[in-house]
């Protein structure tokens, strides 16, 4: 039934005003779609009626395997058992991002999920890392951090009071049939068809119902936009905008490919810069996930099908699928009574596997502000700030990697070198090199430590430390150095194998 107060409404008041909002539709069911019906129907699943319409004709991206540890948050939020969950999506364990010619053809860096080092009140373990190498009684940065010690020597294992901090690789189709079973068990009702039309009142323009290709109309409160780079309810309805990136952020591409695992899986995501972008490689426990991101204008869709071919292991299972995006964001993540999480939200680029993270973002964010009765503006103005200003230091970060670079061998380095980056990332720059400082800014995903890793990797040395470092003595410096690493090489010593890890504590059934 269509709610007669809706044609009063109008852009700047509450929408659906003095109803209850109740009805809730989630259009599409990738991985965002599933995710918000696991979440909403966990919470609140006993006072809202939550469906979910999804085409399996059209499918999903198929793509979106590696996570960041934000997600183990997540499902502990949602009870969810994470044996269970690893076995249904024959996940393995992340420890970090392995960035290999992203500073220089034939030079690699790990960007872990752990802390290196010890930080003091004042300075952060950088400034006394730096003058240990001045002085030469440092090893490498990543030295000092267990995660990455852990991903370089193929370790894994749970530690006490969250030791090792990791995230995961899982097969995204896998991962969605899971979370449709864990909310079908909270009341969501799957709907299984292709929406045609989206229906709106005529004065409030807020959405009223989905049209199937059936006939069916299905009427809700509240619509939730997953429907992946379409925004079929966000963009296409309802026009919310979309600021383009590609300045920033040039590629507008990527090729993807499955092959049967070769050896081992490793605990970490490889990323291997190629001439006009770079490579993924994620190891499940059945086989590997392959892509190659890059830029059209500087590389045929031929010619990175082949590069990518040229450069995986093992057998190819799925044809090489290419997959086509405009990095940017969503003007507005929530317009009227429709938000809109994960592709349809927009899209930064997968290099830091960030997109399931802002998708959990959103769906928290939406679970706290949550209307009783009337969608207020107030609500919407705030959801879409935070998520605003979130994505924009996601940007930052990304931008990072391919700005803060010695590579100037072919014409796509050559661009993300010489190209014009955002003022708050030229600060963090200038800020960085000049003094060896790094601050987070409140609320940021990132934190110091990220920055950090990813910005000496690139090959950003600070010209000067903080002068608390000399209250040390070289001798004090050495040990407090030696210590710290003797205590993350003792500590990765003691660790399983990732693999043997998997296979005893999470082996799918038929893996
Ligand atoms: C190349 C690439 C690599 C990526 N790698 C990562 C990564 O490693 N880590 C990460 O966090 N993220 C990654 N992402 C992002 C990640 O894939 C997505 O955030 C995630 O899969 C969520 O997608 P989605 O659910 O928004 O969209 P989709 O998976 O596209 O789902 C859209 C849903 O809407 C339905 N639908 C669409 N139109 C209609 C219609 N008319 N009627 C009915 N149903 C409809 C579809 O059937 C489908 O169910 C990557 C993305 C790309 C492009």
């Amino acid at each position: 039934m269509e709610n007669p107060n809706r044609d009063r409404q109008g852009d700047t008041g509450s929408h659906n005003s003095g109803q209850g909002i109740q009805r809730v539709v989630i259009a599409g069911g990738g991985t965002a779609g599933w995710m918000a019906a696991a979440a909403l129907s966990k919470t609140l699943g006993k006072v809202l009626d939550i469906r979910l319409v999804e085409s399996d004709e059209i499918g999903t991206v198929g793509v979106g395997e590696a996570t960041i540890p934000t997600l183990v948050t997540f499902h502990r939020l949602l009870e969810i058992n994470e044996q269970e969950f690893m076995a249904a999506v024959k996940g393995t364990f992340k420890l970090g991002i392995s960035f290999e010619g992203w500073r220089d053809v034939g030079e690699d860096y790990i960007h872990s999920f752990g802390v290196t080092g010890r930080d003091h009140w004042t300075a952060g373990f950088q400034h006394f890392w730096l003058k240990g190498k001045q002085c030469g009684v440092a090893s490498d940065f990543g030295d000092y951090c267990l995660e990455l010690k852990a991903a370089q020597e193929n370790k894994f294992a749970h530690l006490p009071k969250n030791g090792l901090n990791y995230a995961f690789h899982m097969d995204a189709t896998l991962y969605a049939g899971f979370l449709r079973k864990f909310s079908e068990g909270f009341g969501v009702q799957r709907i299984e068809g292709k929406i045609k039309q989206v229906n709106t009142a005529p004065k409030s323009g807020d959405i009223t119902g989905l049209v199937l290709e059936s006939g069916d109309v299905i009427e809700a409160d509240l619509f939730i936009d997953c429907t992946g780079f379409r925004g079929l309810l966000i963009e296409q309805t309802l026009h919310a905008g979309y600021e383009d990136w590609s300045h920033w952020l040039p590629n507008d591409s990527a090729v993807a490919v499955q092959t049967r695992s070769v050896g081992e899986p490793i605990p970490y995501t490889r990323s291997i810069a190629r001439e006009a972008g770079w490579q993924w490689r994620i190891p499940l426990q059945h086989r590997v996930g392959n892509g190659l991101v890059y830029c059209s204008r500087f590389v045929s869709d031929e010619v990175a099908r082949q590069t990518l071919v040229d450069n995986i292991e093992g057998e190819m299972i799925t044809a090489p699928r290419v997959i086509k995006f405009r990095t940017g964001t969503r003007l507005k993540h929530w317009k009227k009574n429709c938000v809109a999480l994960g592709l349809a939200s927009g899209f930064v680029e997968p290099l830091e596997s960030t997109s399931i993270h802002l998708i959990q973002r959103g769906i928290l964010r939406l679970i706290q502000m949550f209307p009783l009765t009337g969608i207020a503006q107030s609500d919407i103005d705030e959801f879409n700030q935070q998520t605003s200003f979130e994505i924009e230091n996601i940007r930052d970060f990304i931008v990072l990697h391919y700005h803060v670079t010695n590579r100037d061998d072919t014409p796509f380095w050559r661009h993300c070198q010489r190209m014009e980056i955002p003022e708050t990332l030229a600060h963090r720059v200038r800020l960085f090199k000049e003094t060896g400082r790094v601050f987070r800014v409140p609320n940021e995903l990132f934190a110091e430590n990220s920055w950090i890793q990813v910005m000496l990797g690139q090959g950003l040395l600070p010209q000067q430390y903080h002068p608390i470092v000399n209250v040390m003595g070289e001798e004090e410096l050495t040990l407090f150095l030696g210590q710290i690493k003797g205590k993350v090489d003792d500590a990765v010593a003691r660790l399983p194998s990732h693999g043997d890890y998997v296979n005893q504590y999470c082996q799918a059934s038929d893996s």
